[in-house]
């Protein structure tokens, strides 16, 4: 594609942005965001008094009150705009006069442990895991990657799978039904970077106004921002092609990935679902990595979402549904035990991001921060995602590298049980007390 023909497509597809923006059915959409089935809200009609729908909002899901742009409540009812201005309404939800008066929730997770059976604590209870990242022939594209000298090589999807496996036997040992968001190294959509160039166009086009924050913060979804090693220009290629292949690139691995897999875990309906993920600091050139001092841990609750994500009508839509399936106490619930027997039996210490909105701190337990990401938006149902020790840190990725295995092995002069053993034990121990088992 030439240059000319390239700025020409985005010109269009800027242009076409704006005249489905004026339409009469107007909504604006994050990219690759079906329109928001509004009608689905209505079963949550008068299920929640103002008072509790206040509190989720200003605690929970919009502590800078970024929300109230695009809402009018009073007694009565909600009611939701897709614009600050107040014109385009969205959806109106009304309110129980009183806790006692709330109409009963469409469906209800189970939060308590149902079986009889005491060596099956966990029977009639459904857990999705979903191991992030796909990996496979897509770890480098995804930059989950690097490799040191002659080390084997840390791709992150890897350590979340074979984590995820051995979390899945201990559930499984105790009863659970075990669900997999996805399984294995191949994509669970089926769309490839290669066919997702136009929208990759229109979401540059949308994001050309997008400014990050003072925090530097930038929406989960990312559009327009270039991610280390996935932006290398081909020969031939414009800067241009090649943000927009990045950007194609994006879409595929954070957007529909993201997406098709929800699709599974809201079919599968679990009662509890566990983004298992590892993290890192940034380790630079993914064949000459830096290893950096120490790990940190921290898990999220679905909140704090930044005024720009809340701009976009399926944003408002997913944060409405969140907050009317009650499902915030339940994660911060869950997020404090498995967070709190992760620092227990990891023994790193908390991560923390002073000054930060976008990663609010909540909960008793230092690790639990409130933090809109794509995964614990869009998947129904309490969401607890684990970001586990840095994959590049000194005092994690010899660990990381010496594989599973059982009982305890010497690494750098320390007598050690497998990272990947000890990580799957911290998720079952906050999972069993957040079922009232232990
Ligand atoms: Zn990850």
């Amino acid at each position: 594609m030439t240059l000319s023909r390239s700025l020409t497509l985005l010109f269009l597809a800027a242009l076409e942005l704006v005249l489905s923006m004026t339409g009469a059915a107007a909504q604006k959409l994050s990219p690759m965001a079906p329109t928001p089935n509004w009608a689905a809200l209505e079963a949550y009609q008068k299920t929640i008094t103002r008072d509790e729908f206040t509190r989720l909002i200003d605690q929970v899901y919009t502590p800078d009150g970024a929300f109230w742009d695009y809402a009018k409540i009073s007694d009565e009812k909600l009611q939701l705009f897709s614009d600050t201005a107040k014109t385009l309404p969205l959806f109106t939800l009304y309110f129980a006069k009183s806790e006692d008066a709330e109409a009963p929730l469409p469906y209800v997770y189970k939060t308590k442990a149902v079986s009889t059976d005491p060596a099956l604590p966990l029977k009639g209870l459904k857990i999705a895991l979903d191991p992030g990242h796909i990996g496979g022939d897509w770890a480098q594209l995804e930059a989950r990657y690097f490799k040191l000298g002659d080390d084997p090589s840390v791709e992150e999807a890897k350590l979340n799978l074979i984590t995820c496996e051995l979390l899945a036997d201990r559930l499984q040992a105790d009863g659970a039904d075990v669900v997999w968001a996805k399984r294995g190294y191949e994509p669970v959509t089926h769309l490839r970077p290669d066919s997702l160039h136009r929208e990759a166009i229109a979401a540059l086009a949308q994001s050309s106004g997008f400014k990050p924050t003072a925090s530097g913060y930038t929406p989960s979804f990312l559009f327009g921002i270039p991610v280390p090693g996935s932006a290398k220009r081909k020969a031939g290629q414009s800067a241009i092609e090649a943000r927009i292949d990045n950007e194609a690139a994006l879409l595929f691995y954070r957007v529909a990935e993201i997406r098709a897999r929800s699709e599974v875990v809201n079919k599968a309906r679990p009662d509890l679902t566990i983004c298992v993920h590892y993290n890192a600091d940034d380790w630079g050139n993914p064949d000459k990595p830096t290893l950096t001092g120490h790990s940190r841990l921290v898990i999220f609750t679905n909140g704090a979402y930044e005024k720009s994500e809340v701009a976009f009508d399926d944003y408002k839509y997913d944060l409405l549904r969140k907050l009317l399936d009650r499902t915030a106490v339940q994660e911060e619930r869950g997020c404090a035990l498995v967070g709190q027997a992760m620092l227990d039996t990891l023994k790193y210490p908390p991560e923390s991001y002073p000054g930060s909105y976008f990663a609010h701190h909540v909960t008793d337990v230092p690790s639990v921060y409130a933090r809109d990401l794509m995964a614990n938006r869009l998947y129904h149902g309490p969401v607890i995602y684990c970001e586990g020790p840095y994959m590049n840190a000194k005092d994690a990725y010899y660990r990381i590298i010496a594989g599973d295995y059982l009982g305890m092995k010497t690494i750098q002069g320390e007598s050690v049980p497998s990272i990947y053993r000890q990580y799957a034990a911290a998720i079952e121990e906050g999972v069993l007390k957040y079922f009232g088992v232990k």
